[in-house]
């Protein structure tokens, strides 16, 4: 979420024209640059990265739902609200907690009701998310005028309260923040970029003492730098988005963080680390149309099944810390993103019911090259050929579609979609 600063030096420069200036057409000239600049206008409003919420099937396709997202059970509404309930009682007792802890440092420490608001949306995303084996911190680090926020590849993330401050009535774009950010961490970007920073420079050092093989290496690893960067900054976004969808909160208004930062783009080959919003969007709005809806379920299905964190002020004050009972703390687990086959599986299903049959296929057959004991997965593939037949007429589509029914048939007999996919083909 950085931005560039960008320092404008004025030059004044005296005129020495015996011409009046004329004040007019200064403005005029003003107004057309304004018409391209002006940032209080949606600088993408021209655009086709808008984002539209995309968890819906756009087309109706046959679907049984059997296909599994995780080890979870559908929460009835009314036993979650209750819960909910429940919970929110736990919620009071610490609010007042802060309060109090608050009082003493007034003068350092951002308040204490923008630590409360921080700390409960950070507290969904961690058990919604079963992220609750660790304890995590979050910084309000005080700033006016940096819209930002970092994490440094363990358990902190840190906001400043210029962006808290930008988005403290939206909680699904602080959600989003704090999701990318432990999207980062999670996903062990921070030791991915070291290692190679450490290669590069120690390249770099080489080539200072005239090392030619060493210049080249270097100026081959600084390109490769700054691609990886640009691609795990889409992935923050894409596993964050995830984090905050099981939460509960919308990607909608939540990606209004992008459109905001928008305003700050440069070209995209003046920045070096961060693709820029717009690109940012797209990614979003890509990858999210193919997150299945079960994921919220998932993640009630874990609030539900977990109790509420306590939170505390940090020993330095300057954040909080949302801890985690100490029998259950786990200091060696790592975070488990989705597998191989889980992110095979979950493309073909979801390009199914986005009625992309092709695509559906083609990463269905990505997951049969590693995995050939998914029987719903074979049922589906089955489903997106027998589609693809009626669309197109070419009957290696009806082939195909008869040898993934049979393949789920035989690996689940008793199941009764396989039987009547097989016998209606
Ligand atoms: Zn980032």
């Amino acid at each position: 979420m950085k931005k560039l600063l960008i320092l404008l030096s004025v030059l004044a420069v005296s005129s020495s024209c015996i011409q009046a200036k004329d004040y007019v057409k200064t403005q005029i000239k003003e107004m057309k640059h304004a018409q391209k600049y002006a940032t209080t206008k949606n600088v993408l409003q021209n655009t086709t990265q808008t984002y539209t919420p995309s968890v819906i099937s756009l087309v109706n396709v046959k679907d049984p739902h059997i296909m599994r997202f995780g080890d979870y059970e559908k929460i009835p509404k009314a036993k979650y609200d209750a819960k909910i309930k429940k919970d929110e009682v736990k919620y009071e007792e610490y609010a007042v907690q802060l309060g109090k802890k608050h009082s003493k440092y007034y003068t350092t420490q951002a308040d204490a009701e923008d630590f409360y608001k921080v700390y409960r949306v950070a507290e969904k995303i961690i058990r919604a998310n079963k992220l609750d084996y660790m304890n995590w911190r979050i910084c309000l680090k005080k700033s006016v005028d940096n819209v930002n926020a970092s994490s440094d590849g363990s358990n902190l993330v840190v906001l400043t309260t210029a962006i808290f401050d930008t988005f403290n009535n939206n909680d699904d774009a602080l959600a989003m923040v704090i999701g990318h950010e432990m999207g980062h961490a999670l996903l062990g970007h921070y030791k991915r970029s070291n290692q190679l920073y450490v290669k590069m420079q120690r390249e770099h050092a080489l080539a200072q003492t005239g090392n030619s093989f060493a210049a080249l290496a270097y100026a081959g690893m600084k390109k490769k730098f700054i691609i990886d960067a640009k691609n795990m900054e889409y992935a923050a976004d894409t596993e964050g988005a995830k984090l905050v969808l099981k939460a509960g909160y919308s990607l909608n208004s939540g990606s209004d963080v992008l459109s905001f930062l928008s305003q700050y783009d440069l070209d995209s080959d003046m920045r070096n680390t961060h693709p820029n919003s717009a690109k940012r969007l797209e990614n979003l709005k890509e990858n999210s149309k193919l997150f299945p809806k079960e994921w919220k379920e998932a993640g009630e299905y874990n609030i539900y099944n977990s109790e509420v964190l306590p939170v505390k002020l940090s020993s330095d004050r300057k954040s909080i810390v949302i801890s985690v009972p100490q029998n259950k703390l786990q200091p060696n687990k790592y975070y488990a993103p989705e597998t191989m086959n889980e992110l095979y599986a979950r493309l073909g299903y979801m390009y199914y019911k986005n009625g992309q049959f092709e695509k559906s296929l083609e990463y269905f057959g990505e997951l049969f090259k590693i995995d050939s004991n998914n029987a719903s997965a074979y049922l589906y593939a089955s489903y997106a050929g027998e589609y693809l037949y009626k669309n197109t007429g070419n009957a290696k589509y009806l082939n195909l579609a008869k040898d993934y029914a049979k393949k789920a048939y035989s690996l689940d007999s008793t199941n009764k979609y396989m039987k009547e996919q097989v016998d209606n083909l």
